[in-house]
């Protein structure tokens, strides 16, 4: 998850490394108390996750209170690359001596860390380093200490005293568990001091669970996603009319090819129960499915493993139960594997007018695309 340049910039003063004081703010009236309180200059900045935000005219100087209160005026609101300005944030502005670039990133392909530092910073760094490459200088690293912080800064031409902030960010970037922490510029100022003016951090979400009490995405698009993920199910929304449910990540694939090879608008979204079908995990996955107003009809299709056919049935017919009127569209439920006769008998003694059953994978995604097309 990418972090706003206030959300960064916390973490970043948490670990010791320099940024100018400021707050955050949703209205222009908070803009002038925060320029109040830093009784100086300041600079007025646009807090959406994109770049580019000065080019865009999302960062302004303002030298009193009244101007800080006019920048935030015009910055809030503002569409930036897509991305609606709901908040902005209140620094001391600095004096610039110098803007350099820094980050440390996760090289995949590599299998290692990245430093990435350059004396051109401030301005598009993908432009550095398509048109210069030279001019920015990357490092493998898996440890950081001052002396090889110092060879990096020497190497790429920031300031000698720029090492005790790299190896700040290497606290920030290994101890909050990132994937990316970029800064540009990182700047001397007039006054010889290094400090991070922007900053720019990916958290690696695998890692959230060592991070408890780190506030959730709030722009983590599809709300159903969200939802899911709060109930720790995996769901993602597609374009299609046919909701799809399964166990296992595998199965859940397959049925996708099925569905789309139906005919008909293909899935509109699917949603992985997991290994364990109980009547609560059915419920909460039908809730979700049926929660996307696309969705025309439902497929079902499980595989019954370590979880029988009988328990996952038994948990369809619960959740039915559960959502009682909630469930509105049709479900086709196709079962196969250990205890399927029970299961099946199970559903077919149910009877509940929504569900029909179908033996096989093909046919099922058959019937849903058809009453997807009928519910159209
Ligand atoms: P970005 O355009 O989204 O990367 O936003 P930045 O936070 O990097 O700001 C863009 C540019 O605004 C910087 O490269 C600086 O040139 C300028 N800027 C930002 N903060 C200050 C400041 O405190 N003082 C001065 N003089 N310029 C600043
Ligand atoms: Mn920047």
């Amino acid at each position: 998850m990418d972090l706003f340049e206030h959300e960064a910039r916390d973490l970043f003063a948490r670990h010791g490394v320099p940024v100018p004081p400021g707050e955050v703010t949703d209205t222009p009236a908070g803009a002038y108390a925060a320029a109040v309180a830093i009784d100086g200059p300041v600079v007025v900045k646009a807090q959406v996750k994109t770049g580019g935000r000065g080019k865009a005219g999302g960062v302004k100087l303002a030298g009193t209170p009244a101007e800080a209160r006019a920048a935030a005026e015009a910055i809030l609101g503002m569409d930036i690359k897509g991305h609606t300005v709901h908040k902005v944030l209140v620094t001391a502005a600095s004096e610039i001596a110098d803007e350099y670039y820094f980050s440390f990133l996760l090289d995949r392909a590599n299998r290692t860390f990245l430093a990435m530092a350059s004396a051109e910073g401030g301005m598009d760094i993908e432009e550095v380093a398509a048109t210069r490459p030279e001019a920015l200088i990357r490092r493998p690293v898996r440890d950081m200490n001052l002396a090889l912080a110092g060879d990096i800064a020497q190497a790429a031409g920031l300031p000698a005293a720029s090492a005790e902030v790299i190896v700040k960010l290497w606290d920030v970037f290994v101890r909050e568990d990132c994937t990316l922490v970029e800064v540009n510029p990182l700047v001397r100022t007039e006054s010889g001091e290094i400090i991070a003016l922007d900053g720019k951090v990916t958290l690696d979400d695998s890692a959230a669970f060592r991070h408890s009490g780190r506030p959730a995405d709030s722009t983590a698009g599809d709300p159903l996603e969200q939802a899911a993920r709060a109930k720790g199910l995996n769901y993602v929304k597609l374009t299609g009319d046919v909701g799809v449910i399964g166990n296992g990540a595998g199965l859940v694939m397959s049925t996708l090819d099925v569905v789309a090879q139906a005919g008909g608008a293909g899935p509109a979204n699917f949603l992985d129960i997991g290994g364990g079908a109980s009547a609560q995990v059915m419920a909460d996955g039908l809730e979700i499915i049926l929660g996307d107003p696309d969705v025309r009809s439902v497929f079902v299709n499980v595989f019954g493993g370590i979880t029988a056919c009988d328990a996952v049935a038994d948990g369809i017919v619960r959740a039915l139960d559960m959502l009682g009127p909630r469930a509105t569209k049709p479900l086709v439920v196709r079962l196969d594997g250990n205890n399927v006769k029970r299961g099946r008998q199970i559903l077919t003694e149910a009877g509940h007018p929504l569900v029909t059953m179908v033996e096989t994978m093909d046919d099922a995604a058959g019937t849903a695309a058809r009453l997807a097309a009928r519910g159209a």
